[in-house]
């Protein structure tokens, strides 16, 4: 089968290669790979500045439908369709495993990272790790649902959006725009997205089309300053960081009205350091939130199916598989809200 293969650590060494497809052990399936997200910790693996073990296939945002299946797997049949948490490799018997929350589980080995992922025609997937996708969810829209739980693990589960509350979210790519309309579906009162230059082309309308009062562009305007116009100098009650930029985090939580929730989903890759007396006056309280749990994957696939989550924009930009250079270069200009690659059209 075709692959996209991180061949070796340094930047670039990524290539479409012919590799066999994967074997399944008892408890796998075998799906085909019907759509896979680019991502942007795609880029950085193909930049070498993100974590990975060379040679791996890459990808991690699929859905896929089942073409066959280990001899222990119940309850899945092959030609069902569906996407896979990312939890590969966790050992379904600890307290983060029974609980839904396999991301933490010490023995994960995330794929496109540090197992094989999904640029690839097939993939191998422990079946426990299987959500069907509705009759009316496409495939590329299902491939959305890994960055979607992200969104809705962070503003659902963890800082838990109030009906009224004032939002700021901090970044405008895929997952913001989807955390946007998560928290709208959760009754958010006034919405607020910062983003910069290359946000205002496509992004900033779509933003505006899912809900956004207001897009405001940090890197031309105060963002403190317009949030605080914005809500007549009162501020916000939570405040969703999908930037990872420090700059933008210490700005998000002056943004803050006190007493208010700051949510930290995006990955820094410098150190951040906090107001601490300001946090500890206003009696702020900051989230953590990593990758996605189990409630949050069904939750999305149903909001989806109930068409309460708008994928426009968010699919028109596919390419097949040998197109892939084309598909990297146009998820590299940051102007799409996603670019998806088909891996079982490997030729026009
Ligand atoms: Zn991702
Ligand atoms: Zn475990």
């Amino acid at each position: 089968m075709k692959a996209l293969v991180k061949t070796a650590k340094g930047p670039g060494n990524l290539m479409l290669k012919d590799v066999p497809i994967p074997s399944i052990s008892e408890n796998e399936v075998l799906i085909s790979v019907e759509a896979c997200g680019i991502c942007g910790t795609d880029l950085k693996i193909e930049q070498d500045t993100f974590a990975y073990i060379p040679p791996v296939i890459i990808g991690h945002e699929f859905s896929g439908i089942i073409q066959d299946i280990g001899p222990a797997v119940e309850n899945w049949n092959i030609g069902d369709r569906v996407v896979a948490e990312q939890h590969f490799g966790s050992c379904g018997y600890c307290e983060f495993c029974l609980t839904g929350r396999r991301q933490f589980c010490s023995k994960k080995r995330s794929p496109g990272y540090y197992s094989d992922g999904a640029f690839a025609e097939y993939i191998a997937i422990p079946a426990s790790l299987l959500h069907s996708i509705p009759e009316n969810v496409s495939m590329q829209e299902a491939a959305l649902i890994e960055p979607m739980a992200i969104a809705a693990s962070a503003v659902l589960g963890k800082a838990g959006v109030v009906p009224g509350d004032t939002v700021v979210i901090l970044g405008a790519g895929p997952i913001s725009l989807l955390t946007l309309q998560l928290v709208r579906q959760a009754g958010a009162g006034t919405v607020l997205l910062t983003g910069l230059e290359a946000d205002k082309k496509v992004r900033f309308g779509y933003a505006e089309a899912f809900g956004a009062d207001l897009c405001i562009q940090a890197d031309v305007v105060d963002p403190i300053l317009a949030v605080m116009d914005a809500t007549k100098g009162r501020g916000a009650d939570l405040v969703v960081d999908l930037s990872g930029s420090p700059p933008a985090i210490i700005s998000g939580l002056s943004m803050l009205h006190k007493n208010g929730r700051f949510c930290a989903v995006g990955l820094p890759q410098n150190p951040v350091t906090l107001p601490w007396a300001e946090l500890v006056l206003k009696a702020q309280t900051i989230f953590f939130s990593y990758s996605s749990d189990y409630p949050a994957w069904e939750l999305c696939l149903s909001l989806l199916s109930r068409k309460k989550i708008l994928t426009n924009g968010f699919l028109d930009n596919q390419f097949i598989l040998n197109d892939w250079k084309q598909a990297f270069q146009t998820a590299h200009a940051g102007e799409a809200l996603k670019v998806i690659i088909l891996p079982q059209k490997t030729k026009e």
